[in-house]
């Protein structure tokens, strides 16, 4: 059968052992193709009852009392199943304030840590938060720090042997993005690890295309620190609560810069002195903000029920399809693909590249050029974005998809719209 047909997609959907969890979302719209997973991902069905309950219960009816009455203790209880879906233990892991926030807390411990070096490691694919960050903490240390982006030479990934020219034995700490936000290409954290750990660097991974999108074994590379966001491919809600990973052995030794009473030892003392919460509840600041919070729980209980190692099966399974339909109908067409082929080297998402991506982008949204909606991500300057969900992704989304991909260029639909771009793209 021809796999660029409806009938070929629609026996793959039919085959989907995972084809279940797409009820457990908000997904109900059908003309709506929704593949931008990975800048906020689907509301879970069950959440807007979770949040009813700690609205009109918790804190409607039990009010103060509530924090005696799970409140206090709820983000270690949902870290703790973060940690699980990261390869991490319970006490290595808490949720608490925004990504951008915890690299700046965790590279602040490190860079204090490692006093004596001087160099900073990242690459030119980071996210650029994560680049400013280390520019803010470079001039509060001082300016004595220099930070080397390790190059790409594809614009998609970044070779082993280009860490190796960067990462010396003046390397304090070496931070990444696991899997990079435009092109997917995912780091091998076992291998960098070791070779950052060989010049004594300290490792920092920014996990948030990679949480919920790969199976992550943090203990078993032996990473160092990492953060993560939950909007993206945990659906906990537009700008919810990023959380850290510490490993045990340097929750002691490292530093936290925002000295807040959620991360002292014995808040409810109300001393005026500081002094460091034992092990990972030492990076809280203040007080958690309970109703975004609370929304994270429902989709990281899906995602451990149906199981990482599930999940990026049919992850790759789809974006190999995805591939072999862009390479059968949109290579032609001026299309080229912004992603590793190899699906050891990628997270869950696809790229394509085509010189008028923006306008291509607009004709996928707009409702009246085609029968669906489609929804991906631009990214500058010339990448179409598409997150991969397993949990709620169809195989007849993914032809749809390339099969309008195919028409606005052939029918020249993308025309009709002007390239002034919006504030957020
Ligand atoms: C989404 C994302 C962030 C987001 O940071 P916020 O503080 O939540 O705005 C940071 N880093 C990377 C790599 C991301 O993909």
């Amino acid at each position: 059968m021809n796999i660029f047909s409806e009938q070929y997609a629609q026996q793959m959907d039919q085959n989907d052992p995972l084809k279940k969890y797409r009820s457990q979302f908000k997904l109900d719209d059908p003309n709506l193709i929704y593949l931008d997973g990975n800048s906020l991902g689907a509301l879970p069905t069950e959440t807007p009852d979770k949040i009813n309950d700690v609205i009109h219960n918790e804190w409607g009816n039990q009010l103060i009392r509530s924090w005696n009455q799970g409140w206090y203790t709820r983000s270690q209880e949902i870290s703790a199943k973060i940690a699980k879906l990261i390869g991490a233990q319970p006490d290595e892991v808490i949720i608490t304030d925004s990504t951008s926030v915890n690299l700046f807390k965790l590279a602040y411990g490190a860079l204090k840590l490692q006093n004596e070096k001087t160099e900073i490691v990242s690459d030119e694919l980071n996210f650029p938060s994560d680049i400013y960050l280390l520019q803010g903490l470079i001039e509060m240390f001082g300016n004595k720090h220099k930070l080397n982006l390790a190059k790409s030479t594809d614009g998609i990934s970044v070779s082993m042997a280009e860490l190796k020219n960067q990462i010396n034995k003046n390397t304090a700490l070496v931070t990444l993005s696991h899997v990079v936000f435009k092109s997917a290409f995912m780091y091998d954290m076992q291998k960098v690890t070791q070779l950052a750990h060989g010049h004594n660097a300290l490792t920092l991974w920014d996990l948030s295309h990679a949480v919920g999108a790969v199976p992550l074994e943090l203990n078993q590379w032996n990473a160092d620190l990492a953060i993560g966001c939950t909007y993206k491919y945990l659906n906990g809600g537009p700008g919810s609560l990023a959380f850290l990973y510490v490993r045990k052995d340097l929750q002691e030794k490292l530093q936290q810069p925002i000295w807040g009473w959620f991360g002292e030892h014995n808040p409810f003392e109300f001393g005026l002195q500081y002094r460091p919460a034992e092990g990972i509840r030492k990076f809280l600041a203040g007080t958690p903000p309970m109703l975004s919070l609370s929304a994270i729980e429902p989709a990281v209980d899906i995602l451990l029920n149906a199981k990482m190692k599930n999940i990026r099966t049919k992850s790759v399974e789809q974006i190999n399809y995805f591939i072999d339909l862009f390479e059968q109908e949109l290579a032609p067409l001026g299309y080229k693909l912004g992603t590793p082929k190899n699906a050891k080297k990628r997270g869950s998402h696809i790229s394509l590249k085509h010189p008028e991506a923006y306008r291509i982008c607009k004709a996928l949204i707009d409702p009246n050029i085609e029968s669906k909606v489609i929804i991906p991500d631009f990214r500058e300057p010339d990448n179409i974005r598409f997150g991969i969900t397993p949990l709620y992704t169809t195989y007849t989304e993914i032809y749809e998809a390339v099969k309008q991909l195919k028409n606005i260029i052939v029918k020249t639909y993308y025309l009709k719209f002007s390239d002034q771009k919006d504030d957020v793209t």
